[in-house]
């Protein structure tokens, strides 16, 4: 086999000599599958197409293929590197080059960046089918790979002397899995188009395209690792797929509106590159490629889209979908006239991004297409007719290579001009305001979720920095041990749009027409996210010592005192995983105050090991007391918005001061997990759930129905769901029978039973109209009934204010901010006496919006974000707000989980009979 990096001077001749016949040793994926790519119903999964790509590493010297770690379910996450081989047998070199690009180490001398221009090669990214089912690209990949490796044609042989390509075949090898063993599980039986019953990727499902800020998942932060501390790409396209009716291909630019904080330079490559894409499909003869539509140049969090930030050319293709490997047939239209509407409706975008339902289960034709106009971003519309998977892997293959060719072609003008714009966003950040943005350690909340932010920034390259002595900035007094964000440096742009306010510039296609709603989430201020105060400064940051940070910075932790009782402060999440960790280890448990915690029956060396590792201050104290709580003191009301609206919801609504808490134990948590694609609300919740430590059970229709729920838990957690859709599923013929349906009213009434046993039931979002309509409880969601004119918010940080005295609201900040997404909001109204209503969280009286965009904020002011009802003995817990959205909303998980430890009360489960 041949080997590239040959050892020897003989070994190299060896190895010139056979790279012409490389070419015929790399056996194509035809003959290594047993079918073509793209073929009907065919399917190469995961493990095959890792194999063929170690195998073009093996047989090509112009391909190297890479392990980068592991996925969530511990599956190989690949990239493939592919150039010329003179450049892979360098490729340090060449990396040093595309790093300095990027101004890694300094800004590179006049005869450095010289350098970079005539010798450097262009670094293009293209990562394939992170949504599993958007399957092409992940086949495509091997024709590619393929084609690269053995082609001696001068248009190959131009992009592999230009470039540095790095593949990745699939951001979703999990996904990839699901799906084909899913699909090829109903190919040719009546449920050929049964949907795939589950999330498509082991937590999150679609929203997998949503991390690139918090980097929660495997997956992500192997990306993030590759774009910003491995590679450094220029250029960056990410391969989708879309919805089956419309349009074959969407390429770049997007759509309005634009973000102020990314370099116009970048959009104007997006046009130039994606234009590439569309010219190179144009001269194919292919029809139906559509630009500036549907995806919108503003928000962060998507893959390609979070290289902009970075100043990188983040480009889309999303094709039109076939049935998974299965053919699609679509009535044709008669250009000129309308489409009759023969045929069925079309399927919903499978990448429509936020609540896309389960897709069409027959396989009768679509309906025609209805936007056959032509025009200049869409000059040669789709008509219809069959669409297959081999459809979609040739429009892929031709967008690819058309990329690959432009940059190839234009490799030197793009990094002078990416050169240009590193040069001046350092420059502006010298220059400009703000000069800085500082995150302090003292005074914060928690000053745990400051070592986060921090952390999460760099994980998206930007350069911390601690202070080694105290410094006055813009007028004020910080201490040693500030992190500072400067402005001057590469990716200031991406740490600026991080931590700032978002404003959404509305977008109107004409004076007269009405604004039109974002496409998705319009606000990540992180330091909202995290409960974490930042501040900007302006003016220059005075000299004094910075040193870089690496890694999470720690926080210290110690016991102080003597004693076995020992007491610490809930504040932020990570003490709720201590809190659990000491659970776990068999300590006993106890809220003795608001936000005060009690332990005992743990040795102090095992309580010390929690401190340090939690960066907690814990007291020892020498008395152990009874277990029974003092009654709490009446807290001060709060003033803290003068003026009430008309009739707000009341500001202290308990009607008689709640238990400190008392003792607790490790609750027993039910997840609910509905069938027919999942939900990815429910995953978020569960992966936020596990990483924090709690256990917990995950439970389907058939569990809910068939009873017994109290003696097996204390609270039954059922995530952001229509209320419907939960009782009645999805029914049809072509669904396979032991995934129809939902949990019915059976399932209703024991979710009822639960509660009267003595359980907590926790609804999220829309699943709160569930426990309203049908415990009934004395709550009524405003939100009902508006409509998208009145209200709406795709996404949105809103204040808050937090009942801190409430054994529900302890751990958080009394004011602070929460994540939302057009879900319930509340109002308490009468009903039995015996249900006990507690407000836990309420929205201000003015000036809810604290970041992003929401129309109808007056509906919102004053009223209940968080309600509890206690029905005794059971409690229900309604979530209006998203306190654990896409395990992005630190500053509220605590809210998540103290609904958990109070369904927990005492030391241990009741004893129940069966
Ligand atoms: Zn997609």
């Amino acid at each position: 086999m041949l080997r590239r990096r040959p050892l020897s001077a003989a070994l190299f001749l060896a190895s010139v000599v056979t790279v012409a016949t490389s070419a015929a040793t790399l056996q194509p994926p035809e003959q290594f599958l047993g079918f073509k790519v793209g073929a009907d119903n065919k399917l190469a999964r995961w493990d095959r197409i890792v194999e063929y790509m170690k195998l073009a590493d093996a047989n090509s010297d112009r391909v190297r293929f890479r392990e980068l770690g592991k996925t969530s379910n511990n599956n190989p996450f690949i990239a493939l590197e592919i150039s010329a081989p003179e450049t892979l047998k360098n490729l340090d070199r060449y990396k040093n080059l595309a790093r300095r690009l990027y101004f890694q180490g300094g800004a590179p001398a006049d005869a450095e960046r010289d350098e970079i221009f005539r010798q450097g090669k262009l670094v293009l990214l293209i990562t394939c089918s992170i949504h599993a089912t958007e399957i092409g690209a992940s086949q495509m990949a091997l024709e590619l790979v393929h084609r690269l490796a053995t082609d001696d044609s001068p248009a190959v042989k131009k992009i592999l002397d230009n470039v540095i390509f790095v593949l990745v075949p699939s951001l979703n090898p999990d996904g990839q899995i699901m799906v084909t063993d899913w699909f090829n599980k109903n190919v040719g039986t009546e449920y050929a188009n049964s949907p795939i019953p589950y999330l498509y990727h082991p937590y999150v499902g679609h929203d997998n395209n949503r991390d690139m800020y918090m980097f929660t998942q495997k997956e992500s932060q192997h990306t993030a690792r590759l774009l910003w501390h491995d590679w450094f790409p220029a250029v960056w396209l990410d391969e989708h797929q879309m919805g089956s009716s419309g349009a074959r291909i969407f390429v770049m630019p997007a759509t309005d509106p634009i973000n102020p904080n990314v370099h116009p330079l970048i959009y104007r490559w997006n046009g130039i590159l994606g234009q590439s894409q569309a010219a190179a499909l144009e001269a194919a003869g292919k029809e139906g490629i559509i630009y500036n539509s549907t995806y919108t140049n503003f928000w962060e969090g998507a893959m390609a889209w979070s290289g902009w930030w970075h100043n990188q050319i983040g480009l889309l293709t999303e094709v039109a979908s076939a049935r998974v490997a299965a053919p699609i047939e679509q009535v044709r239209a008669v250009p000129g006239r309308p489409s009759t509407g023969s045929g069925a409706p079309a399927a919903p975008a499978p990448s429509g991004g936020r609540g896309e339902g389960p897709g069409r289960f027959d396989n009768s034709p679509l309906a025609a297409p209805t936007d056959i106009t032509s025009r200049t971003e869409y000059p040669r519309p789709w008509l219809g007719g069959r669409w297959t998977l081999r459809d979609i892997v040739d429009y892929e293959l031709i967008a690819t290579m058309g990329l690959l060719e432009a940059a190839a072609d234009r490799r030197e003008t793009i990094m002078r001009q990416i050169y240009e714009v590193n040069r001046q966003t350092i420059e502006a950040g010298r220059r400009n305001r703000p000069s800085a943005i500082l995150v302090p350690i003292e005074g914060q909340h928690d000053p745990r979720e400051a070592a986060h932010l921090v952390d999460r920034l760099q994980m998206g390259g930007v350069e911390v920095h601690r202070a080694d002595a105290a410094f006055e900035a813009d007028g004020r007094l910080y201490a040693a041990g500030t992190f500072v964000i400067q402005m001057a440096q590469v990716f200031s742009r991406y740490a600026k749009d991080m931590l700032e306010k978002q404003t959404y510039p509305e977008v109107r296609r004409g004076p007269n027409a009405p604004p039109e709603p974002p496409y998705d989430v319009t606000a990540w201020s992180l330091g909202m996210l995290l409960g974490v105060d930042t501040v900007v400064v302006n003016n220059p940051l005075p000299a004094v010592k910075l040193t870089k940070l690496e890694g999470l910075p720690k926080l210290p932790g110690e016991i102080t005192g003597t004693g076995t009782r020992f007491t610490f402060d809930y504040k932020g999440p990570d003490t709720a995983i201590a809190i659990n960790r000491l659970l776990k280890d068999g300590g006993r448990l106890a809220f003795e105050a608001a936000s005060r915690v009690s332990v005992t029956g743990l040795s102090r060396g095992k309580v010390e090991q929690v401190a340090k590792e939690f960066g907690l201050a814990v007291k020892a104290n020498p008395e152990p007391r009874t277990r029974n709580p003092e009654p709490r003191t009446n807290p001060e009301p709060r003033t803290r918005n003068p003026e009430p609206r008309a009739n707000p919801e009341p500001r202290t609504p308990n009607p008689e001061p709640p238990p400190s808490g008392g003792p607790f134990h490790a609750p027993r948590v039910a997840m609910y997990q509905p069938w027919t694609g999942g939900n990815m609300d429910e995953g978020w919740t569960r992966w936020v759930l596990e990483q924090y430590e709690f256990n917990l059970t995950a439970i389907h229709n058939a569990d809910i129905r068939a009873g017994r729920l109290r003696q097996q838990f204390d609270a039954i957690i059922i995530a952001d769901q229509n209320a419907r859709d939960i009782v009645d599923g999805y029914e049809a013929p072509t669904i396979r029978p032991e995934y129809r349906g939902g949990i019915g009213e059976a399932g209703v009434e024991q979710l009822k039973q639960f509660v009267a046993e003595g359980g907590t039931l926790i609804t999220m979002g829309n699943a709160c109209d569930l426990a309203i309509e049908r415990l009934p409880i004395a709550v009524r969601n405003l939100k009902r009934g508006l409509t998208r004119d009145q209200h709406f918010a795709p996404g949105t940080i809103l204040k808050i204010e937090v009942d801190t005295q409430h054994p529900l609201g302890y751990g958080t900040a009394a004011d602070t901010f929460g994540f939302y997404v057009n879900s319930p909001f509340f109002s308490v109204v009468e009903g039995f006496s015996s249900h006990r209503t507690n407000v836990i969280a309420r929205y201000p009286n003015t000036d809810v919006v604290a970041s992003g965009w929401l129309r109808g904020e007056e509906l919102m002011a004053g009223r209940a974000a968080i309600v509890s009802v206690d029905l005794n003995p059971g409690r229900v817990i309604l979530f209006g707000l998203r306190p654990q959205h896409r395990a992005q909303t630190h500053a509220t998980f605590p809210l998540l989980f103290n609904a958990l430890w109070a369904s927990a009360p005492g030391d241990a489960p009741p004893k129940t009979s069966n």
